[in-house]
């Protein structure tokens, strides 16, 4: 099978390789990371350099959950993701129904 760039791969090759890459992985594929909040509805954008830096390189983000940024608010935030090539602004979900229940605190 011939090498194809990553911004030339189908949505759903990213879709479906999403849940298998580090977080490493997104930053080399030029992936645009986002983190939503259910409760108070805050979008932050993800530093993949720093989340490499601090969680290290391994880390996997299908399904993963983060304290969310906002004052006094005890939201889960969930991460989204915009793959390479996609149109800039349309997000997908990093997880699937089952861990999105599992998310609710
Ligand atoms: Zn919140």
């Amino acid at each position: 099978m011939a090498f194809k760039k990553p911004e030339v791969r189908s949505l759903a090759h990213h879709m479906a390789a999403a849940p298998h890459m580090t977080v490493s992985q997104f930053r080399r594929d030029h992936w645009v990371l986002m983190t939503r909040c259910p409760v108070c509805h805050l979008d932050c954008w993800v530093d993949l350099d720093a989340v490499v830096r601090l969680a290290g390189p391994e880390t996997r983000l299908w399904n993963a959950r983060s304290r969310c940024r906002r004052y006094g608010c005890d939201g889960r935030m969930i991460f989204l993701c915009t793959p390479p090539g996609q149109s800039r602004g349309a997000f997908w979900a990093l997880g699937d129904d089952r861990g999105a229940k599992r998310g609710i605190p």
